[in-house]
């Protein structure tokens, strides 16, 4: 468990900008919490869908949500949306400039514009000055798939870190000659190795918060796997100010997933539950997955930080879970209920989850010191015969892995 003591990097020093949301305002770089985003799938222009969907991201961990803003009808739902959102805002706008303008109009929080996609100077001018003039800041949001023509011919007619970090630097260069500042960047691509390279060169040549992605990272668990790849990466090595999941999935997916990222890399405290689980093995005495996802789903949305074990057998388990919060081991058709290592109840084996919420509930309420008052007198005697009588039947190698070593060292004569 990690103890705060240990942390993955320092984090780069950059900039801060604001979301100015009334009650909720995030503040991305500078040191400020690292920030999860997510996007709508809804059409902006349905306000009630809308909300819904945006509350419910907030729910899932989302910090800051964006909302298309493709035409007239997306831009008026954004008036409509802005000020009843819980958290800030930002619109996203491709080709038309004009939508960046009504966004603003609409009060949004932040804009995210893609360099390959808005080309003349005087359009991308205008922009950023109507933001300066609001306060609003920006996302200089270059994408690896849409990259400017003019850049990808330059850089050989293929996508590199240059060209994209280029982009960037292009779209910046139009912003500040309007004294316009108020930016985050992000160069995403669906390339791991290439969006990593790419952040990497950027945290070189620039102190703007980057806003790391990888872009259509697909359906989970792939998309997952490649999302986390690329971001883990960066932000263990300090690189990395606010972050989105872009995944192939219901949004609420990728808002639980940024959260989840930041709560194991010790970069966001944890909010609610971390369920941690053995991969079980020839010891286990109950159906370890089964037992691990009812557990979860029972214990899904628990509004306390946390962290619950699911132990395959009681003769490792406790030990090995010992510094999860509350954890519940498998042994002889029972489940021994332990908080912080130690035994509070033995139950029958059906029972195991419900005495997990239960056991939890107590913790919420009184915390481990007073939930370890209420420790079931003999408890801890029944669990130590079990474990001595589960010992005796299996010996110390329920998993025959001395006989199978034994066997290698055989055949290898
Ligand atoms: S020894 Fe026990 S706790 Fe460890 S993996 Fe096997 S069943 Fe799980």
């Amino acid at each position: 468990m990690n103890d705060g003591s240990v942390t993955v990097a320092e984090r780069r020093a950059t900039r801060q900008i604001t979301l100015a949301h009334p009650t909720n305002p995030v503040v991305v770089g500078g040191g400020a919490p690292i920030s999860v985003q997510s996007m709508t799938t809804t059409k902006t222009a349905d306000v009630e869908g809308t909300l819904q969907q945006v509350y419910a991201l907030a729910g899932a961990g989302a910090d800051i949500v964006r909302c298309t803003c493709n035409d007239a009808d997306a831009a008026a739902g954004l008036a409509h949306i802005v000020p009843r959102s819980p958290v800030p805002i930002v619109a996203d706008v491709h080709n038309n400039h004009r939508m960046a303008l009504a966004a603003l109009e609409a009060g949004v929080h932040c804009l995210r514009l893609n360099p390959g996609n808005i080309k003349k100077a005087d359009h991308i001018r205008l922009i950023a000055a109507e933001a300066r003039d609001r306060g609003v800041p920006i996302r200089i949001g270059v994408n690896g798939g849409s990259l400017d023509e003019r850049l990808y011919q330059r850089h050989g007619r293929r996508v590199t870190p240059e060209a994209m970090v280029e982009s960037a630097q292009v779209e910046l260069a139009y912003f500040e000659e309007v004294g316009f500042d108020q930016v985050k960047i992000s160069v995403k691509a669906s390339s791991v190795p290439l969006m990593i390279e790419a952040y990497r060169q950027l945290a070189e040549a620039t102190d703007h918060p980057l806003h790391l992605g990888v872009t259509e990272a697909g359906p989970p668990p792939a998309g997952l796997v490649k999302a986390t790849a690329g971001m883990a990466a960066l932000l263990a090595e300090g690189i990395g100010d606010t972050i989105r999941y872009s995944l192939t999935a219901d949004p609420v997916e990728e808002a639980r997933a940024g959260r989840q990222l930041l709560e194991a890399m010790g970069l966001r405290e944890r909010k609610g539950l971390d369920l941690i689980a053995c991969p079980s093995c020839g010891r286990a005495e109950v159906d370890v997955i089964k037992v691990a996802n009812d557990a979860q789903a029972a214990l899904d949305g628990f509004q306390i930080p946390i962290q619950v074990a699911v132990m395959g057998c009681v003769v490792n388990g406790p030990g090995e879970a010992r510094d999860a919060d509350l954890g519940i081991a498998a042994g002889r058709k029972r489940g021994h209920l332990f908080v912080k290592g130690d035994v509070v109840a033995v139950v029958p084996e059906d029972e195991m989850v419900d005495a997990l919420v239960h056991w939890a509930n107590v913790i919420k309420e009184e915390g481990i010191a007073g939930a370890l008052t209420h420790a079931d007198a003999g408890a801890a005697a029944e669990a130590a015969a079990d474990r001595a009588s589960l010992l005796d039947e299996q010996g110390a190698d329920a998993n025959a892995s001395e006989q199978r070593v034994e066997l290698i060292r055989k055949n290898l004569g």
